[in-house]
């Protein structure tokens, strides 16, 4: 089984991680920016951490197989800040970096003014640079929020077919089919989607522009819980071809909209910093 987790946030995580996550079949994965937990004060604050997502991260990953490329933006929850607002106008220089393959993730938080105004600005930008979006979509008041974001995507400048919609659930299928956007799944240990779920929608629905991720990060999470519903779907009589289609190619044409994905993980880049031989630690 081949596997492409088109959301997961490998910063967060260990090297174990990475060597289970190859011995699984994952293959390739996309890190979205996002929020670290602990706010950040400043935007220089989102530059180192969008140059680890550019450099150091796929280096990593390369070590264990895997390509790795990244969405980069001023996240949902953070758009609130008026210190790290600013990163909005800095954006354009780092979408043009090769293995950046969306503006993501962005969407609704809170559903603020400021997070009005991020995210129209920031489908501006995909827009403007020929990349698809990850939107995602909130945690609360979750059908409401889809219904806010699709009329957002509708004003844009940007084609649903270059939108995926994330962290989708039973009350937001429909809709979000509807729309015409890519549906994400994220599922994850306790909330969320969970695999016998996310059959169920499979069968409801068909694998068609159906894209599964773990969305793993600092919080309760398992980086393979893309593999666990790949053999969901093959106990529930799926065919192995179904499950390469959610699995791994929904998520390269997704992400290939970009025109900039390279599975291939000796193209990897070289980490940012100097000293390209360090594989650990600090020194
Ligand atoms: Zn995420």
């Amino acid at each position: 089984m081949r596997i492409f987790d088109p959301h997961i946030h490998m910063t967060s995580r260990t090297t174990d991680d990475y060597e289970a996550m190859y011995a699984a079949g994952v293959r390739a994965v996309v890190e979205p920016s996002f929020w670290l937990g602990q706010p950040r004060t400043s935007p220089a604050s989102f530059f180192d951490y969008f140059d680890t997502l550019l450099g150091w991260e796929p280096f990593r990953a390369s070590q264990y197989g895997i390509a790795h490329h990244c969405t980069l933006a001023l996240n949902p929850k953070e758009a609130n800040d008026p210190r790290c607002t600013p990163v909005l106008d800095a954006l354009p220089r780092y979408l043009v970096k090769d293995s950046v393959v969306a503006v993501g993730e962005i969407g609704y938080d809170s559903m603020t003014p400021a997070e009005d105004t991020a995210l129209a600005a920031q489908l501006q930008l995909a827009a403007d640079h020929g990349l698809p979006a990850l939107v995602h979509t909130p945690h609360r008041d979750k059908l409401a929020g889809l219904h806010r974001t699709v009329a957002v995507i509708r004003e844009s400048d940007l084609p649903p077919e270059r939108v995926l919609l994330d962290h989708l659930n039973e009350t937001t299928v429909k809709a979000a089919t509807d729309s015409g956007c890519w549906l994400g799944f994220s599922v994850y240990p306790d909330t969320k989607m969970d695999e016998d779920r996310m059959v169920a929608v499979i069968k409801d629905h068909g694998t068609e522009k159906v894209l599964v991720n773990s969305a793993a990060d600092w919080g309760k999470s398992d980086p393979l819980k893309t593999r666990k519903v790949g053999d969901a779907l093959l106990a529930a009589g799926f065919t192995e071809d179904d499950v390469d289609q959610v699995l791994w190619r929904n998520p390269v044409a997704f992400y290939g909209l970009s025109g900039r994905l390279r599975l291939d993980v000796t193209d990897a880049p070289e980490p940012l910093h100097e000293g390209n031989s360090i594989l650990r630690g600090g020194e």
